[in-house]
C-alpha cells in the first residue's frame, strides 16, 4: 500500500533550545559512543531510506519535478550506497592508528596512536537543490563519528523535507532530530553553541554561519557556490565540449553548485560550440524542453523571477531557448552570447538551465577574465587536448575541483572527497573523508611508570651529557 505524504511542519523557535539540551545529555552520557550503536543507528537510516524510496520520489516530483531516473541516482541510490559503505568501513576507520617514528617521545614502550573521538553535538543544515542527498550524507557522517545532531532541512523543499523528517525519526529520538523551517529557526540555531556545523548553500548565508560559528569557536564544514568557469580551447573537440556541457546544465536544471556558469570559447571554435550545444539539447529533449518529464523546474517561485530577471537584463544575444512559464516554475534551456564580462549572466551564480558564453581570443586572457571574476570557484572545466594547456589552466586558477573534457564528473563520486576552497567554502566530505569529518584526532600516549630511569634527560639540571644520550 502506498504511504501517504507527510506533511512538513515547522519546528517551533521556543523548541530548539530544549531539543539542543536533550542531544547534549545524550552525547555527554556516551550514548552515541559505542561502534555497536552507531551501526545500529546507520542501519535503521539504510532501511527507513529504502522504505521511503517511493516516497522520498514523489515529494522530489512534486517539490520541483524532479525526474525519477535524478532522484534514483543522485539521492536514493547515492545514499544507500554511502550508508552501506560507511557500515562496511567503520570498524576500520575508527581503529586507533598508531604512530611511528616519533623522536624522544617514541618508544617501544610507550605506543602513541591517534584515537578518533567524537566531536559533540553537530549541527548540519541543508540547501534546497539536492534537499535529501545534503543533509544526510552528512548525517552519516555525524552518526558514524559517535556524535549526536540536529538537521535544519531546506524549507523550499517542504515535501522532501517532511519524508527526510520522517526516515530521520527511524533513529533514536534522543541523539538525532530535525529542526525545520526558515531564517528564524536557522537564526535560533545559530544562536546556540554547537560542536561542529556542516552548511551547505549559498556563499551569502554562508558567510552568516561562519560569523555565528565563530562567536563560539565552532569549526564549520562549508559547502558553498560559485561561478564556475568552463574553458574552449583552440585544440578542444569543441562539439563534445558543447555536448556534455549542455547535460551538466540540464542535470537538475542546471541547479547544481557545480554546474557550468559560463563558458569562454576561442574564436575558431564558436560555430562548432554553438551547433553542438542546440544538437546536444534536441537529442536530449526530442520533444523539447517544455512539459519534458526529463527536466526538473526551478526549485521556487523566488528563483524563478530571478533567473527569469537575468533573462532579461542580459545585453547578450539568445542564440537558443529563452522560453519561461511562470506557472510551472519553468525555464528553457538557453544559450546566451554575452559580449563582455560586465554583463549580468558573468557575474551571478544563474542556478538555472542558462548559459552564458564570451569569445576569448587566447588562454591568458580566458584566464584573467576567470580570475577577474574574483571569487574562487567549486569547480572549473577544461576543453583542452593538449596537457600542457590543460596544466597553464588548472595552475593558473583556483578552484574546489576539475574535469578535464568533461563537466561536473569529478564530483559525481561518492567515495571522493569534495568541497570548496576560498569563497567556495572549506572542509571537505565523501569516502573517508565522511568519517574524518566528524571526528576528533587526539593523540594519546601511554607511558610506562617503570621507564622513569630512561627519561632522566628531559629533567635539569641539563648537562652537555644529557644531550648525548
Ligand atoms: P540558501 O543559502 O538560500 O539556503 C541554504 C540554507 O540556509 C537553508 O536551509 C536556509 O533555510 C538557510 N538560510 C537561508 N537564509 C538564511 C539566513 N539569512 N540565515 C540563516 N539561515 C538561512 O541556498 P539554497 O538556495 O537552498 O541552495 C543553493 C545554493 O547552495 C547555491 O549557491 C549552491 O551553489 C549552493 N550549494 C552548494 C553545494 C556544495 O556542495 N558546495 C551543494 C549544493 C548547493
Amino acid at each position: 500500500m502506498a504511504s501517504q505524504m507527510p506533511m512538513f511542519v515547522e519546528t517551533p523557535v521556543a523548541t530548539i533550545p530544549p531539543l539542543h539540551n536533550r542531544l547534549h545529555s545524550t552525547f555527554s552520557m556516551l550514548k552515541t559512543y559505542p561502534l555497536e550503536y552507531r551501526l545500529e543507528q546507520l542501519n535503521k537510516l539504510y532501511w527507513a531510506i529504502k522504505d521511503n524510496e517511493q516516497l522520498l520520489a514523489d515529494a522530489l516530483h512534486a517539490d520541483f519535478r524532479k525526474p525519477y531516473h535524478e532522484v534514483y541516482l543522485t539521492e536514493i541510490n547515492w545514499l544507500e550506497t554511502v550508508v552501506l559503505g560507511m557500515m562496511k568501513n567503520l570498524r576500520e576507520w575508527a581503529k586507533d592508528q598508531p604512530i611511528k617514528g616519533v623522536p624522544m617521545t617514541t618508544s617501544l614502550f610507550n605506543k602513541p596512536k591517534m584515537r578518533s573521538e567524537p566531536l559533540g553535538v553537530v549541527l548540519i543544515i541543508g540547501p534546497s537543490n539536492f534537499p535529501a542527498q545534503l543533509v544526510l550524507h552528512p548525517l552519516i557522517g555525524a552518526i558514524a563519528g559517535g556524535n549526536t545532531a540536529v538537521v535544519k532541512p531546506s524549507e523550499l523543499t517542504p515535501n522532501t523535507s517532511a519524508v527526510v523528517t520522517r526516515i530521520i525519526e527511524a533513529l533514536d529520538p534522543s541523539a538525532y532530530a530535525v529542526v525545520n523551517g526558515g531564517i528564524p529557526e536557522t537564526t535560533q540555531l545559530l544562536d546556540l553553541k554547537w560542536d561542529k556545523i556542516v552548511y551547505t548553500g549559498s556563499t551569502r548565508v554562508g558567510r552568516i554561519v561562519a560569523a555565528a560559528a565563530a562567536k563560539n569557536l565552532t569549526p564549520v564544514l562549508l559547502e558553498l557556490g560559485g561561478l564556475n568557469p568552463v574553458f574552449v580551447t583552440a585544440s578542444a573537440n569543441a562539439a563534445i565540449a558543447a555536448k556534455r556541457t549542455a547535460w551538466g546544465k540540464l542535470h537538475n536544471a542546471g541547479q547544481i553548485c557545480i554546474a557550468p556558469n559560463y563558458v569562454l570559447v576561442h574564436p575558431s571554435q564558436e560555430q562548432a560550440f554553438v551547433q553542438g550545444f542546440i544538437q546536444a539539447l534536441s537529442t536530449y529533449l526530442p520533444n523539447g524542453a517544455k512539459g519534458t518529464p526529463d527536466m526538473a523546474s526551478i526549485i521556487d517561485g523566488r528563483s524563478f523571477e530571478r533567473v527569469k530577471g537575468l533573462l532579461q537584463t542580459t545585453k547578450g544575444t539568445i542564440l537558443c531557448g529563452g522560453g519561461v512559464d511562470e506557472r510551472t516554475r519553468f525555464i528553457e534551456p538557453t544559450l546566451v552570447k554575452v559580449n563582455d564580462v560586465g554583463d549580468a549572466l558573468m557575474n551571478e551564480e544563474i542556478f538555472g538551465p542558462v548559459l552564458a558564453m564570451l569569445v576569448v581570443d587566447n588562454v591568458d586572457e580566458m584566464l584573467s577574465i576567470a580570475r577577474g571574476a574574483g571569487e574562487t570557484p567549486l569547480a572549473m572545466y577544461v576543453f583542452s587536448s593538449e596537457k600542457e594547456e590543460q596544466e597553464k589552466l588548472m595552475r593558473g586558477m583556483k578552484s574546489g575541483g576539475v574535469s578535464i573534457n568533461d563537466v561536473m564528473l569529478h564530483a559525481s563520486m561518492t567515495d571522493v572527497p569534495f568541497g570548496g576552497v576560498g569563497e567556495s567554502g572549506h572542509g571537505k566530505y565523501r569516502g573517508r573523508d565522511t568519517f574524518e569529518s566528524f571526528v576528533h584526532k587526539r593523540p594519546v600516549l601511554s607511558q610506562p611508570m617503570w621507564i622513569e630511569k630512561q627519561l632522566r634527560l628531559r629533567y635539569s639540571p641539563y648537562t652537555p651529557e644529557s644531550l648525548k644520550m
